[in-house]
């Protein structure tokens, strides 16, 4: 990675500054782990000159790594320290999930999709990213065993926040889920208080579905 051509870190650099501080994510720990993941290894080879690019990409089996902006954006809503575990449920191309693993303690992803399962396992070893746990499972039902969480991000669109994910966040935890219908949600942020749950809508939204018990039937 440090033998990368000097022109990654330079387009790092620009969609740091122009796609995701120029609009208003400015937390420090979001926008370092930004600049430092190296996006284009994430993506197939015919698109690596488009991964600093303004736009969500495929990543095959149908699926999409979200626009840098919009991975800010969840990733700076989850309120987060340093210390946390943290649970994704989609691992798709890895780079959410190494995202968050340049910031937390650890981070438990799960996938439903074998061949992306397999696919990104193996590219967080290449990277040495240890703090990252996988599992190939459906998400919407959590990782029980491995709970509470400090926080938790959906990055597939759900009818709902699957209940089992709400019982499995810590108090005083976030979690952030797009929330509507198949084609279009919303961005919702939910706070786990000793009294409840708080709900924020952060706005409109585009995903993926979120296939599962407690998501879409397919
Ligand atoms: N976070 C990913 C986004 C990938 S797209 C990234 O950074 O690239 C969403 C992913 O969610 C897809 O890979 C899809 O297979 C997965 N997915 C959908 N429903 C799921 C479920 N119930 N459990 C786990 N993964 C799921």
């Amino acid at each position: 990675m440090n033998d990368e051509p000097k022109k990654f870190a330079n387009w790092r650099r620009e969609m740091v500054e122009r796609q995701i501080i120029a609009r208003g994510v400015t937390d420090p720990l979001v926008t370092d782990a930004m600049n430092r993941v190296p996006r284009h290894l994430f993506v197939s080879e015919a698109l690596v000159d488009s991964a600093y690019g303004d736009f969500p990409l495929p990543i095959g089996e149908g699926q999409t790594i979200s626009q840098p902006y919009i991975i800010a954006e969840m990733t700076q809503c989850l309120e987060l320290q340093g210390t946390e575990r943290v649970l994704e449920i989609g691992t798709g191309s890895g780079y959410q999930a190494a995202v968050l693993s340049r910031i937390v303690y650890k981070v438990y992803t799960i996938e439903r999709n074998n061949t992306l399962f397999l696919q990104t396992r193996k590219l967080f070893d290449r990277l040495k990213y240890h703090n990252i746990v996988t599992r190939y499972s459906d998400g919407t039902q959590g990782w029980q065993e491995e709970s509470p969480f400090d926080a938790i991000i959906v990055t597939a669109g759900g009818n709902q926040v699957p209940p089992p994910l709400v019982d499995q966040l810590a108090v005083g935890g976030c979690l952030v889920m797009p929330v509507g219908g198949q084609l279009t949600q919303d961005l919702i942020k939910l706070k786990k208080t000793e009294s409840g749950v708080e709900t924020t809508n952060l706005g409109g939204c585009r995903f993926v579905k979120l296939i599962g018990q407690h998501g879409w039937s397919q």
